[in-house]
């Protein structure tokens, strides 16, 4: 079998009212497939990352440099090709929109060695389990959503079954060093320290008793910010503390950790296994969470995974854009004996939930189920695709900033 050519679809959603993190505004969720085609037949469905950027960014990667790597060569030998598209641009970049972009086409590839043997992937992976619990990602910023309507949102999880919620902290204006002041939209539905621990507060409040609750400040504080705010929320019994301080400081993360009870989890922004092994062995997480659409596909975030297994940490992969990132995960996730824990994204978007013929549903016990069918076990909707499809998204996004 021989790789025939390499596409992309573009697609966004629009936000009806736009959400953030402590960080990142968020008008619209874009979203960029990968599509690999081969000389049998068989087209593997993959996704990159574009958090916050252009898809027309990525793209170039995937189309006018990976694309070329590839064609002609031999769709299983999946370790080779990301090897090839790795070293043949490392002086161009060695972590970021290169990891993004190697990775939609690595997961595209994995599809197709799984449609090519018959087998889900998850399997071909190692099956280490086939349902998996998922937790409500949530409880997001919104410039309607003060703490009455937040602790609304996330009593609802916990009455629909989920057994764990995650929650935004962070989107602070009076922290120094708070990477906020220059992102766009800086002064969008932001809070006071004081006013997010309340918001901790009534989340927990809003719990059923047993259920588990994360939270989450995307890179936004100082060490010394984190451990003032943990002084205050521990009583609340907080499952985790996702990405505290930025990404690159390592030192600070591994003081957070070693300082807190809570486990420190991280970081969704660091790409590649030279970037996790930092964070795992200088001890900067607890919980280490890779994400297949964003760390360099399903071949990287094993190795990941097996160096926190190394270290006798688990995995709870970032899960956070379109059904193509929720199945690539799922699969990466059950095919681990140190996972089992699915990010679930709460917001309305379309682009995740109406992207399949073959929706991924919950039980009403808050579990999921890995599909039986080959490779991701997914087909694209056509009409999804039609009704969200955009060729320039870098016009659009302008348009509606
Ligand atoms: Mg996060």
């Amino acid at each position: 079998m021989r790789i025939t050519d390499v596409t992309t679809i573009k697609l966004r959603y629009q936000m009806d009212v736009p959400m953030a993190d402590a960080i990142h505004y968020m008008p619209d969720r874009p979203t960029l497939l990968v599509q690999v085609h081969t000389d049998a037949g068989i087209v593997g469905l993959g996704e990159a990352a574009a958090y916050g950027g252009y898809l027309e960014s990525t793209e170039a990667i995937i189309l006018g440099e990976l694309r070329t790597t590839i064609l002609g060569a031999d769709p299983l030998s999946v370790e080779k090709l990301w090897a090839m598209m790795a070293t043949r641009a490392h002086q161009r970049g060695r972590r970021g929109m290169l990891m993004m972009a190697i990775s939609g086409i690595d997961i595209a590839l994995w599809d197709i060695i799984g449609q090519a043997t018959k087998t889900p992937l998850y399997r071909l992976l190692g099956g280490y389990r086939d349902t998996l619990t998922a937790y409500a990602s949530a409880g997001f910023y919104a410039g309607d959503k003060g703490i009455a309507e937040l602790a609304e949102e996330v009593g609802g999880y916990s009455s629909r079954g989920f057994r764990h919620v995650k929650i935004k902290v962070g989107r602070n204006p009076e922290i120094m060093l708070n990477p906020l002041h220059e992102m766009p939209a800086s002064d969008y539905a932001t809070v006071a320290l004081d006013e997010d621990i309340e918001r901790v507060r009534a989340a927990r409040e809003a719990l059923s008793p047993g259920v588990g609750l994360a939270i989450d400040a995307n890179n936004a504080w100082t060490p010394s910010v984190a451990l003032k705010f943990m002084r205050e929320v521990e009583r609340f019994d907080i499952a985790w503390l996702e990405e505290p301080v930025a990404t690159d400081d390592i030192e600070g993360s591994a003081l957070v950790a070693q300082r807190l009870d809570t486990p420190v989890a991280g970081y969704e922004t660091e790409t590649g296994l030279p970037g996790f092994r930092e964070l795992i062995a200088r001890r900067a997480v607890d919980i280490v969470q890779p994400d297949v659409i964003w760390t360099g596909g399903i071949t990287e975030s094993r190795k990941v995974a097996a160096l926190a297994q190394a270290y006798g940490l688990p995995i709870i992969p970032h899960v956070f854009s379109s059904g193509v990132s929720s199945i690539a995960n799922m699969h990466f996730i059950a095919s681990l004996p140190n996972a089992g824990l699915l990010e679930f994204d709460q917001n309305p978007n379309p682009l995740r939930t109406e992207l399949f013929e073959e929706p991924i549903e919950i039980a009403s016990n808050g579990t999921v189920r890995l599909p039986d069918r080959p490779g991701l076990g997914v087909t694209l909707n056509q009409e999804t695709i039609d009704r969200y499809r955009v060729e320039d998204h870098k016009v659009a996004v302008t348009a509606a900033d």
